[in-house]
């Protein structure tokens, strides 16, 4: 019983040593930025958002000492519109940034109005880097913008190693002048869900004919093919509508995500460990789904695709878990702040997320997503427990009861269902007003 008492009193002192935290404990002047994307990293499929696999603990020593964001959401699931709003600050409707894919090959380039997080740190005299996959976070989208350095690999080809970067990351580390923005991209979890070697297949007990490693798949195809084509090969070995291959889909999928964060654990552990005064944020661009609605890959607005990890490491902040909504367009905004870098005359769609971190508010906010494709668009609106879909039907799911959205309400809460839509118009209207004044004015003297 004291025992019990002691606790509780424990976690009331904490709590109160918390909310004592004002903005200006968190702001951490010319401290470094480091940020890191793991592509296609779900938070359904990670330790410490719940998942009953061990996919993520070895960035525990990291976690525990950041702010856990519960529920961050990617502005789409898309690698190119995703990463642009984590570098702008607003939704991709506004910077305008498109994946390239085998059916949509027009370029797209981050609106040049908009300044990217690398351009504003990059003028506040830092020296700025990005390790990155290529593909649809090449410099030619404008990511590079701001950069005194940005890797330039283009699509994955056969000699293409998704983890090879830690090492170029953790050696530039070595020599880096103070202080700097380290962003790190991996495309280390994305399909096809090959893994370096057999051995490192360690959900799955049974043998069977699958080719689940890039050492088997290269020996069964020794001529050059291209990215499509491996993945063609790759998901061709499995039937969808097979529950049991579809299970050894997540497992090899777990499998690669332990397998990277085994790899950039050292480089979150050198920062962290050499470089005391250093903000790291680690995310993902969105998830990944298998079959929970239909589809496999990430094109849909559910949760297994929107909802992402947010772990903020600020120094001498401390763990802390937000249940707050927030969107990775509040990333920069965010780091700008911690960083005491006053910008007015950047207009952001995020916020910054300090205010939320020190009393948990804005839980009421519109947390937009939109899926664009050829032939498809749909946008999804979160507000406190709800959220609306709208694409070819309306969907409404109470994410308190059911955040793997298994129940549509919208027939049996039709005025909840219609309020949604109406917000979900609103917000597009305030997206087409902003669009306009970005275009009209250069928000960056650049
Ligand atoms: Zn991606």
């Amino acid at each position: 019983m004291i025992l019990k008492k002691s606790w509780k009193f424990l976690v009331i002192f904490s709590f109160l040593l918390w909310n004592c935290r004002s903005s200006e404990e968190i702001e951490c002047r010319r401290c470094n930025v480091v940020i890191v994307s793991v592509d296609t990293l779900a938070a359904k499929h990670m330790s410490q958002y719940g998942y009953f696999r061990d996919t993520s603990s070895v960035i525990d020593f990291f976690v525990k000492k950041s702010v856990i964001f519960e529920r961050a959401f990617a502005p789409s699931p898309f690698t190119a519109p995703s990463h642009a709003s984590l570098f702008t600050g607003v939704y991709p409707e506004i910077h305008g940034v498109r994946n390239i894919t085998r059916y949509f090959r027009k370029q797209t380039v981050i609106n040049g109005n908009l300044p990217t997080i690398a351009e504003i740190l990059k003028d506040a005299g830092y020296t700025t880097v990005g390790f990155h996959g290529g593909g649809n976070v090449s410099g030619i989208f404008g990511f590079n913008r701001g950069f005194d350095f940005y890797l330039n690999k283009g699509q994955p080809s056969k000699r293409y190693d998704r983890w090879g970067y830690v090492k170029e990351a953790l050696a530039w580390l070595n020599d880096a002048k103070e202080p700097f923005f380290l962003f790190f991209h991996t495309y280390g979890p994305h399909d096809p869900y090959l893994l370096p070697e057999d051995g490192l297949d360690i959900f799955w007990k049974d043998k069977n004919n699958f080719v689940v490693s890039w050492k088997e798949f290269r020996k069964l195809n020794s001529s050059i093919i291209s990215f499509p084509e491996i993945r063609d090969r790759f998901w061709n070995q499995f039937n969808l509508s097979n529950e049991l291959d579809v299970r050894r889909l997540i497992s090899l999928y777990d499998a690669l995500v332990r397998y990277t964060l085994e790899k950039i654990a050292p480089l979150l552990k050198e920062v962290i460990d050499k470089f005391p005064k250093t903000v790291v944020v680690f995310t993902s661009d969105h998830g990944e789904e298998f079959g929970e609605h239909g589809n496999f890959l990430h094109s849909q607005l559910y949760n297994e695709t929107l909802h992402v990890p947010l772990f903020i490491y600020i120094p001498k902040v401390g763990t802390k878990k937000i249940p707050t909504n927030v969107s990775l367009i509040d990333v920069t905004p965010t780091l700008l702040d911690i960083l005491g870098i006053d910008k007015k005359e950047i207009v952001f769609q995020g916020i910054s997320l300090i205010p939320t971190i020190v009393s948990f508010s804005d839980s009421d906010r519109f947390i937009l997503a939109e899926s664009r494709s050829v032939s498809n668009y749909s946008a999804s609106l979160i507000v406190g427990n709800w959220k609306f879909i709208g694409g070819l039907e309306k969907e409404l799911y109470d994410l308190r009861n059911d955040f793997d959205e298994n129940r549509n309400l919208c027939e049996v809460l039709s005025s909840k269902c219609n309020e949604m839509f109406e917000n979900l118009n609103k917000q597009t209207a305030i997206n087409n007003n902003f669009k306009k004044r970005v275009v009209n004015s250069n928000v960056l003297s650049r």
